[in-house]
């Protein structure tokens, strides 16, 4: 299997160029040459396998054994999966205040959000690279909360990479900020940045800026680990069809999945699994205030509107980048069109989709906006009825679940939950009468975390650019720069 970039531009790529460059060259998304195609009888064969044999025969597809042997996969799924809290790595919740609606629990990862799903593969994979290779990375990634945590837990004692996170100061909660700043090790490098005036989007733009200084980019080798990696996206794609299997009873079951979205990186994965033969139904986008996609989906409009400050904000995204890997495969793959409207977006901010391809894109999505009020409202009850605790990004899911029960009338549902409510202490609290957090919205790790020092970088939004680049040219002088 062969990558290539969604834009069109540079050369076709093996898996391993893909994963360790990040970005294509051109600045567009790695995509694969076509996407491998899985039949009934095939899935009905995989009703009972655990999530890593799954994710070990939906990885063999996008992965040719001659770069990394099955017992080499097996150990990275091994080295990625044994480390959740959970050992079916997924659980699933039936909710009783709902009929046939399923929670599916992805936040048994070691920083406690979906991210861990897609990073600790990834991470593990391209060390795996990097040491055979005996090479050095540097990691750069920016985050709006959950990212960041898990990138610094898998990067944390890895010879051969190092990790800057990026992270707007003040607007992700003291718990998140913790997990990264009190990770001792010296291969991380958190980056607390204050007046990002968009918020983590702005990040994005340095990222970009520096992969576009060539001489920095190679002499660091810079990549990165976000959801531009198609790493995260090709993972992501198991948890759809682990939770098809698990809840459905038979392949003419109708199934629903519902989706907190931000980057789109999570459904885009969830819409090319239902390209790949995976039978659900709708996939429904739901966004918070922030309603990109929710513009994208319902009315063919990508466009960039100021940022909203909401109660789940590791949503809180303007531009879902994932939307043109996606959108590359209901267009044809045609990469003229993709990098078309990806140079009139970077130029003007706004695309109007003309009707087929709205039409093509928007196929088998629903999608919604779901308010603060909506959301709070729905934990509130959700945990009154039957004691079962939310984090607010599985509150707008479920809040959307909840808007659509008329339009899906007798469905099953799936409600995806990306993130332990011990995350979110201050938004608990709002939702709870007595002021002490129930033991649902507390977890060892956030209490540990509690107890240590904080060491991190800040640096104002205004000099990031050149501020990232002396740091960590620096760093790279002082501890790489002899490493063969
Ligand atoms: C990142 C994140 C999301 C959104 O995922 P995307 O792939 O960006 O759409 C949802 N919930 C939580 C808790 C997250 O951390």
């Amino acid at each position: 299997m062969l990558y290539r970039s969604a834009k069109g531009g540079g050369k076709v790529v093996n898996f391993e160029q893909a994963i360790l460059a990040g970005y294509a060259p051109d600045g567009g998304l790695y995509v694969p040459e076509s996407l491998p195609e899985i039949n009934v009888s095939q899935l009905n064969q995989w009703r009972d396998l655990s999530y890593k044999k799954l994710a070990f025969n939906i990885l063999s597809l996008f992965i040719d054994l001659n770069i990394i042997s099955s017992d080499d996969l097996k150990g990275l799924l091994d080295e990625s999966y044994d480390t959740f809290e959970h050992e079916e790595v997924i659980p699933f919740y039936a909710l009783k205040s709902y009929k046939k609606t399923y929670v599916m629990e992805l936040f048994y990862g070691p920083t406690l959000s979906f991210k861990d799903i897609g990073m600790s593969f990834l991470v593990n994979l391209v060390n795996f690279f990097l040491k055979r290779n005996k090479q050095h990375l540097s990691a750069i990634v920016a985050t709006t909360g959950d990212t960041g945590p898990a990138a610094a837990h898998f990067i944390a004692g890895k010879s051969n990479l190092d990790g800057w996170l990026l992270y707007p100061k003040d607007l992700i909660t003291e718990s998140q900020e913790r997990q990264m700043t009190t990770l001792q090790y010296p291969n991380i490098h958190p980056v607390g940045v204050y007046n990002c005036p968009e918020g983590g989007d702005d990040l994005d733009v340095v990222i970009n800026k520096l992969y576009r200084n060539k001489s920095f980019k190679k002499k660091l080798k810079l990549s990165s680990v976000n959801s531009l990696n198609w790493g995260r996206v090709m993972m992501q794609t198991v948890h759809y069809f682990y939770g098809y299997l698990k809840i459905s009873k038979h392949t003419n079951h109708t199934v629903n999945i519902v989706v907190p979205s931000g980057a789109f990186g999570n459904l885009c994965a969830g819409g090319l699994a239902r390209k790949m033969g995976l039978p659900i139904k709708n996939l429904i986008v739901a966004n918070n205030k922030n309603a990109c996609l929710h513009r994208l989906f319902n009315q063919g409009i990508f466009s960039k509107e100021p940022i909203h400050k909401t109660v789940s904000s590791a949503i809180d995204i303007l531009i879902p980048i994932n939307f043109w890997r996606y959108l590359y495969f209901c267009v044809d793959k045609n990469t003229k069109k993709i990098k078309n409207w990806m140079d009139t977006f970077e130029k003007t901010g706004k695309i109007v989709f003309d009707t087929n391809t709205y039409k093509a894109y928007s196929k088998g999505f629903l999608s919604l906006s779901i308010s603060d009020e909506e959301t709070l409202t729905t934990m509130k009850n959700l945990y009154e009825k039957e004691k079962y605790l939310l984090d607010p990004h599985g509150g707008v899911a479920m809040a959307a679940a909840k808007k659509l029960k008329e339009t899906l009338r007798d469905d099953t549902l799936i409600c995806l939950a990306t993130a332990h409510p011990a995350k979110f202490p201050e938004i608990i609290e709002q939702i709870i009468k007595n002021k002490t957090l129930p033991k649902e919205a507390t977890h060892p790790s956030i209490e540990d975390a509690k107890k240590r020092c904080q060491k991190s970088y800040t640096c104002d939004y205004t000099h990031l650019y050149e501020s990232l680049i002396n740091t960590m040219e620096t760093n790279w002088e002082l501890h790489h720069k002899n490493i063969k």
